[in-house]
């Protein structure tokens, strides 16, 4: 199929409430108020336009892809496949350089055991950083164990940056891989991955970034950036839920075996042996999800429209004006404290558990994470067990800031 054509995406200029009346949910009372959603590390709410692409693709287009001739099966085949070209040009990437996934943790699991248990010797070791998520972890330690290699973390400082001196000193012969999270989606911190590229590709070490947090949020260009493997999930980027994808380098793609197998992964198939379709197909089995890819393709559009410079530096103002109201609450503390951060507030308080203040301010509407954030060894290594964590959207303002900061002058008056 040929790349589609690029279409120029012009930037509107950020209108916080044309931006809001787009998601519908950000309506919708929360008992008995006004929702202020400040859980977009979790996931993302939608916009019409994601939620209309996919109704219209339910309502005109449903088909299985690439197996019939018919009118509607050329249809889904048609607008699946453009889905695919749409979301390369995002990232900067050939369209056989994106394999969709169920999302982040499926991309990184799809890593794990294609490209990398089969070139893993005992001793090996897995670089990550003391702040991945655990879909950034326990994925390599499930290959690593199979093998007797093992899984190294480079320390976090006390402001919740990558010791990068640490990290670089911890890279060696052993290394078979470096993971990393672009985004931490506990800290907000912003890693240096162009640098930590460069440092391990000096080694001849390949690289994979965990873009879950990022793609939201800041521009990333997987040329520019020359990552081996970027895996991002399209639920937190205002796209649906159980969709995403895998970028790889073409060359890693076509030196990698399957890893499920099914219809569509396969060219020819016989009791004898089975032969493997080209990239990206080969690594995805089975129908797939042409709803979750069109929806994604449709976010992308959405965030695009909007223009990340724009999203970036929005949610780079609220986050320094949620940072000066929280750090004025009694008792608060935030932690992640890094110089290049996302819009991420996660903190802890004295006289609250976390789960006891997500409570509260869910009462007043507010919608907060509370607990480890799937960073159980960063919990340890700030010596906590949870935090509460508030989390910025496209669409969050200063009103938002303002409820949650009210909120915890509640908690306080309550528990102390
Ligand atoms: N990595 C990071 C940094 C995340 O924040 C998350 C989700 O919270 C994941 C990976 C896993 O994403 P998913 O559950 O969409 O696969």
């Amino acid at each position: 199929m040929n790349a589609a054509v690029p279409r120029p995406v012009i930037p509107l200029p950020f209108d916080l409430e044309r931006i809001r009346a787009d998601f519908p949910i950000l309506a919708e009372p929360v008992r008995g108020g006004r929702l202020a959603y400040l859980d977009n590390g979790a996931t993302t709410q939608k916009p019409e336009s994601v939620l209309r692409a996919m109704d219209h693709y339910y309502r005109h287009q449903n088909s299985n892809v690439h197996r019939a001739v018919h009118d509607l099966a050329e249809r889904a085949t048609t607008a699946y496949e453009a889905a695919r070209d749409r979301i390369a040009r995002f990232f900067g990437a050939a369209r056989e350089e994106i394999v969709f996934t169920r999302g982040t943790t499926e991309a990184i699991n799809l890593v794990a055991y294609s490209y990398l248990l089969p070139r893993l010797k005992a001793g090996d070791e897995i670089l990550v950083t003391g702040m991945e998520h655990h879909s950034n972890i326990v994925p390599w330690q499930l290959v690593a164990a199979q093998i007797g290699a093992r899984v190294v973390a480079a320390p976090v400082t006390d402001s919740g940056e990558l010791d990068f001196d640490a990290w670089r000193g911890m890279l060696n012969d052993r290394t078979r891989l470096v993971a990393v999270g672009h985004v931490s989606n506990t800290l907000g911190t912003i890693n240096p991955v162009e640098d930590m590229i460069r440092e391990a590709h000096a080694l001849g070490i390949p690289v994979l970034v965990d873009g879950a947090q990022a793609i939201a949020h800041l521009a990333v260009d997987v040329r520019a950036l020359d990552v081996d493997f970027y895996a991002s999930s399209a639920h937190k980027a205002y796209g649906p839920t159980g969709f995403g994808t895998l970028y790889a380098k073409r060359g890693h793609l076509e030196a990698m075996q399957p890893w499920h197998g099914g219809g569509d992964m396969i060219r020819t198939v016989s009791f004898e042996g089975s032969t493997w379709n080209d990239i990206p197909y080969k690594f995805e089995a089975g129908t797939p999800d042409m709803a979750g890819a069109i929806g994604f393709a449709a976010a992308l559009d959405y965030i695009e429209a909007q223009g990340l410079d724009a999203i970036a530096a929005h949610e780079h103002a609220l986050l320094e004006e949620g940072t000066a109201r929280l750090t004025a609450i009694p008792g608060l503390r935030l932690i992640g404290t890094a110089r290049r951060k996302g819009g991420i507030l996660s903190f802890v308080m004295d006289c609250a558990h976390p789960q006891d203040i997500g409570t509260i301010l869910d009462q007043s509407g507010v919608a907060v994470r509370t607990g480890h954030h799937c960073t159980m060894p960063l919990m340890q290594r700030f010596g906590i067990p949870a935090t509460v964590r508030a989390s910025l959207g496209i669409y969050n303002g200063s009103d938002d800031l303002a409820q949650l900061e009210a909120a915890l002058h509640k908690v306080n008056r309550l528990f102390t």
